[in-house]
């Protein structure tokens, strides 16, 4: 079985081995910048046939934010729920569909809302000009031709998947990122206005999710000055988010920007022991990425004791109860199935425990994880 993280393979090691990754070569942030949208488009539109479509997240359909969007010519916006966590096969349907509605290719396709539909996006946007599906590209650079022009908007921070090169999907036969130099953005708007009605606790699992990149890139052996530069200053956000009493517009702001300088530390590092145990439980029983995080990390004082105290104190500060018995009711063959897909994630253990983690990081030590969530 075969499952990733959203950070890349392995970090820099050896001598001629550091990682050459691309970046968002443009980028916009600011509350409103939304309204900036139509000339940032303007000349990237081909021609009056070619539409930008627009992949937005369904929770969006009767609000304000779908009027808002400079739709010309024959534009699109096709609404996808998030309930669940993307699939190849939906990438290839909405492939599909776009090559069957329009005769031209697409000028761009964006994003709008969170890691779900940021992925999509980046996903469609590989699979308009390259073969065949989804599931033939997840893995390493595996991707021959450039996407097409691609905008992700997020709408909830956190993930970093604006930043990331990564796209996680679950595919016929493992949950695998599309890892590759055209699976970055062209275009990033990063407009804190848009995540204002994100329900808490949503707000705290996604933003979390932020948090436990930086505790596990600080915390581990792949930690490098790009990563810890980056790492550090996502801390320093997260922590003023969650443990002060900033004025909502400023906590948008400052969490926007978490998100990205997070996703940038993993960049050029890797996640750890709660990715991995996360993993497990999302291909088991479908647990989404953030609330799956938060479930994990909160029994990891041994591996992050510093980090899970202030985790704890930031449950608390919000409120937030994490739900229980998750693995109450599971069989020796489900535990075996997380624990095979969790060690199986082999350069987060390096990361997080070093070159010997097999002696520390046991089935029976990840089993007694799992018992207690
Ligand atoms: P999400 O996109 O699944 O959205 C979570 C919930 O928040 C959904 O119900 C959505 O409708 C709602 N929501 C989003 N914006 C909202 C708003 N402004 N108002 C009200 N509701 C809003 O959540 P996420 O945590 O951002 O993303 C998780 C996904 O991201 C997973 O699929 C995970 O694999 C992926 N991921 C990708 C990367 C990467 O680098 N590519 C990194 C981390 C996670
Ligand atoms: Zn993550």
């Amino acid at each position: 079985m075969n499952i990733n993280s959203e950070a890349h393979k392995s970090a820099p090691k050896i001598m001629n081995t550091y990682k050459n990754f691309p970046m968002v070569p443009r980028v916009v942030f600011g509350s409103g910048s939304l309204s900036q949208l139509g000339e940032i488009l303007m000349p990237k539109r081909k021609n009056s046939e070619a539409p930008f479509i627009f992949l937005v997240d369904a929770v969006f359909e009767e609000e304000e934010l779908s009027s808002q969007l400079p739709l010309l010519f024959n534009d699109q916006i096709i609404f996808v729920s998030s309930e669940e966590e993307p699939k190849t096969y939906q990438v290839d349907a909405l492939v599909a569909k776009i090559k069957s509605d329009f005769s031209e290719m697409p000028s761009g396709i964006i994003g709008i809302g969170g890691g779900t539909l940021l992925d999509l996006a980046k996903a469609v946007a590989i699979l308009l000009t390259n073969e065949g599906s989804a599931a033939d590209y997840q893995g390493w650079d595996l991707v021959k031709k450039q996407a097409i022009y691609h905008v992700g908007i997020p709408t909830i921070s956190g993930t970093g998947a604006e930043v990331s090169r990564t796209t996680v999907l679950l595919g016929p036969e493992k949950k695998l990122g599309i890892n590759s130099d055209y699976t970055p953005f062209d275009q990033v708007l990063l407009d804190p206005n848009l995540t204002q009605g994100v329900p808490k606790e949503q707000w705290f699992y996604t933003g979390m999710d932020c948090y436990i990149h930086c505790i596990e890139s600080l915390n581990g052996t792949y930690l490098n000055a790009f990563s810890q530069s980056y790492g550090e200053k996502a801390l320093d956000l997260c922590k003023e988010v969650y443990l002060s009493d900033l004025a909502p517009t400023e906590s948008r702001d400052k969490l926007m920007m978490a998100s990205w300088h997070g996703g940038m530390s993993i960049a050029y590092s890797q996640v750890g022991v709660a990715h991995a145990l996360s993993y497990g439980l999302s291909y088991l029983l479908g647990v989404k990425h953030g609330i799956g995080n938060c479930l994990v990390f909160q029994h990891l004082e041994e591996f992050y004791p510093e980090g899970v105290a202030l985790f704890k104190e930031m449950m608390q500060k919000h409120q937030i109860e994490l739900p229980k018995g998750i693995c109450a009711n599971l069989t020796a063959s489900d535990f075996d199935i997380m624990i095979n897909v969790a060690l199986g994630l082999e350069p987060l253990w390096e990361n997080a425990i070093g070159k010997n983690w097999k002696k520390i990081i046991t089935p029976e030590k990840l089993k007694s994880i799992y018992q207690k969530i």
